[in-house]
């Protein structure tokens, strides 16, 4: 079957992990993008002695980027001997910040009891390791392959990849013809394929009074009470419509497969900055509330906006003095790759190979740098996959499993077989 190919991988554990360690070594924390710039330059330095093409790409005047924090990207290439389809490996190289409560050195690379610790372990310097380690193996052990093999490592993902992933498809780095399949190594487990995520619409709603003395609020007119009858309209009407909502999408967790809405703030009246000292009486005339509305295929945008619209218009028709605004802040739409797509099927059958078992296929909560494939570059034949405990990510501890970053490069280097030399090669 694979012997040669997964031999090849299980004689490398040692280079996977000390690319793995080497690669949490650089601190890559995002905000507010540290050493980017070393990190994508040994990356590309690997990538060159194996014959790739390397490009830094700076993402220049996006969202961070200054000369002390540079918004680094490096894309690596490589053709085979004939034309053929290209599949890239996408991975972000930034990090979350460690945080407290670590028992390790988070940026030492910690090698202990069949694992590697340290920030970024599994979100995701261990998928990119497994990845880099399936393109080597497969390229020495089936030297003649058709077409191409790209691994980029890009900037900011954990801030929404505007100055990575983003800036990269808007100049044409993920779309056809240059590109056919991506895989985003993210750690969504071995034995699980990632289709897509749930939509995201942000907004802030804003209500509105008249400023007045403390002690005469007949007077004036309170925004927080106008919020608050936003947000009891809100419980007994909205959420419970939302929870009825189910869908096809596989979402994991189980609760995140409905439509949900979280209310990420509440600002009303005077700030608290009044402390130490004691705040003024006043009427607030200002309140304002941001939701956090995450949406799923059966849902048009237009729709889930309306459904709040229309409680803020039944407010202001039905409530005296009531009146508001609304702000959009952000929106992503929901995107699912079927499961006959060539990427997927490609991936599930390395899955079976290495598992002996059908591989799940999960969609998650909240969104990833899929999304500018998808919207920016127009490439739908798109996933997420990669070795890791999704749970792990951005905690204290976080670690890698070495057996899975093997299995999962092996999974990885059935699937680049299975793209590029088809079915039938073995
Ligand atoms: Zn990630």
């Amino acid at each position: 079957m694979y012997e040669k190919l997964l031999e090849t991988i299980d004689e490398r554990v040692d280079d996977l992990v000390t690319l793995t360690t080497d690669l949490i070594r650089f601190p890559t924390i995002n905000p507010p993008g540290d050493a980017y710039r070393p990190c994508a330059e040994y990356i590309g330095a690997r990538l060159k002695k194996r014959g790739f093409g390397v490009e830094y790409i700076r993402a220049e005047g996006s969202p961070g980027d200054t000369d002390r924090y540079p918004r680094m990207n490096v894309v690596a290439r490589f053709d085979g001997r004939t034309p053929g389809p290209t599949v890239h490996f996408n991975s972000h190289i930034d990090v979350v910040e460690a945080g407290e409560g670590w028992t390790v050195a988070p940026f030492a690379g910690v090698v202990k009891d069949g694992r590697v610790y340290g920030r970024g372990a599994c979100d995701m310097k261990g998928g990119l390791a497994a990845s880099i380690t399936a393109a080597e193996a497969f390229m020495d052990v089936y030297p003649d392959f058709p077409g191409a093999i790209e691994i980029s490592g890009t900037a900011d993902e954990e801030s929404g990849g505007f100055g990575g992933v983003a800036y990269l498809a808007g100049k044409g780095y993920f779309s056809k013809p240059k590109v056919d399949h991506v895989i985003i190594p993210e750690p969504l487990n071995k034995d699980r394929i990632c289709l897509g995520h749930r939509g995201v619409w942000w907004a802030e709603i804003e209500t509105k009074g008249e400023i007045a003395h403390g002690s005469m609020p007949f007077l004036g007119d309170c925004a927080v009470r106008h919020m608050g009858a936003v947000l009891e309209a809100f419980e007994k009407d909205l959420f419970p419509a939302l929870d009825a909502k189910q869908t096809r999408m596989p979402v994991v967790p189980d609760g995140a497969r409905r439509s949900t809405m979280n209310i990420n703030s509440i600002h009303g009246g005077q700030t608290d900055d009044f402390r130490p000292g004691l705040p003024s009486p006043n009427v607030p005339d200002w309140c304002r509330l941001t939701i956090d509305r995450r949406f799923l295929l059966e849902e048009k945008i237009g729709e889930v906006k309306s459904e709040v619209t229309a409680i803020l218009d039944r407010l202001k028709r039905d409530r005296p003095k009531f009146d508001y605004d609304i702000r959009d802040i952000m929106e992503v739409q929901p995107l699912m790759t079927e499961r006959d797509a060539p990427v997927v099927s490609a991936v599930a059958q390395g899955i079976r190979e290495v598992f002996d078992r059908e591989p799940d296929y999960v969609i998650s909560p909240g969104t990833y740098d899929q999304k500018h494939v998808s919207r920016i570059g127009h490439l739908h034949d798109c996933i997420a996959y990669g070795p890791g405990i999704l749970d792990l990510a951005h905690r204290p501890d976080e670690w890698v499993g070495i057996a899975d970053m093997v299995e999962s490069a092996k999974v990885m280097a059935i699937g680049l077989n299975l793209l590029l030399r088809g079915p039938s090669a073995r």
